[in-house]
């Protein structure tokens, strides 16, 4: 049997043990008051480190004498080596040796096992592939919400931030966090849409869009363009597949519109395979993934 402990750090930490690849036990969440979202956003990195050792620790003890044989951490943002490159939402992680961090603070509470840090779309995918029984197969995932992110499985070197893949030549495009032009995300992401519709919040804008206010229907279209448009991209460089899609906002997707519109963008038939699919929201597949992760990078000597 193997025990691996998955980490999900977004807006909050939620943290579960795993055994042979399934959730085993309760998850613990910190700050456990759900309104508190701001908590993580105003802690330093050293206290970060500390808060997820305490809860693997509480977790541990419900298990005495048992060592996990991983321990996988999601975040959001360019994770490589174990160091958070990269983290606009958590801003005080960039920089963070987090692996090595949080291996080192466990150690001092008597927890000896691998540690690996990955991204938090990429942990989706894993988590997918893995309840799905389909490890062997290539997964891709959008996360929508506040940005929008890519995840995939298996992890493949590299940036993968296909939020910021650009989607339109149109030098007016300029929403996007980043400051890039163009960009998915500029289109897609919360904040874009603020800064697009001074006067209406996302919500509303799809709300608008259904009773048919020509401005609303216009963007809501353009906004599922840009997902097919990116979509697409992935599809002509690793191919057809399966593509999911998670996130506070993934219920403002309209398959059927978005199907049509990438039939338009992907003509060559062996590519036409494709299937898309919106997933429940919960918390439980990026932990699952961030376990998997862990686990396939201790087999690959990765951490
Ligand atoms: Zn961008």
């Amino acid at each position: 049997m193997t025990t691996a402990i998955g980490v999900v750090m977004t807006e909050r930490i939620v943290t579960g043990r795993l055994e042979d690849r399934k959730i085993a036990g309760e998850l613990l969440r910190y700050p456990e008051d759900p309104e508190a979202q701001e908590a993580l956003a105003s802690m330093p990195p050293s206290e970060l480190v500390e808060t997820i050792a305490g809860q693997i620790d509480a977790l541990m003890r419900a298990t005495p004498g048992a060592q996990p044989d991983a321990i996988g951490v999601s975040v959001p943002g360019i994770v490589r080596g174990g160091v958070v490159e990269e983290s606009p939402n958590l801003p005080q992680t960039k920089g963070m040796r987090l692996a090595a961090d949080l291996a080192k603070a466990l150690e001092s509470r008597g927890i000896t096992a691998p540690v690996y840090a990955g991204n938090d779309a990429d942990a989706i995918a894993a988590g997918v592939a893995s309840t799905r029984g389909r490890l062997d197969k290539l997964t891709r995932v959008w996360t929508i919400g506040k940005g929008i992110g890519y995840g995939r499985w298996p992890y493949a070197e590299g940036v993968w931030e296909g939020g910021h893949i650009t989607v339109t030549l149109d030098p007016k495009e300029k929403y996007c966090g980043c400051g890039g032009l163009g960009h998915l995300e500029g289109i897609m992401g919360d904040r874009a849409m603020r800064m697009r519709f001074l006067d209406l919040e996302p919500e509303e804008v799809f709300a608008n869009a259904k009773k048919g206010d020509p401005r609303c229907r216009e963007f809501v279209d353009l906004w599922h363009r840009a997902l097919a448009g990116a979509t697409a991209s992935f599809i002509h460089l690793a191919g057809p597949g399966r593509f999911y899609f998670t996130g506070k906002n993934a219920g403002f997707l309209d398959l059927p519109l978005l199907r049509s519109h990438l039939e338009t963008m992907v003509r060559m038939s062996p590519l036409q395979s494709f299937s898309l699919e919106i997933l429940p929201p919960d918390d439980e597949t990026a932990l699952v993934g961030a376990g998997v992760s862990a686990l396939r990078a201790m087999t690959e000597g990765k951490c």
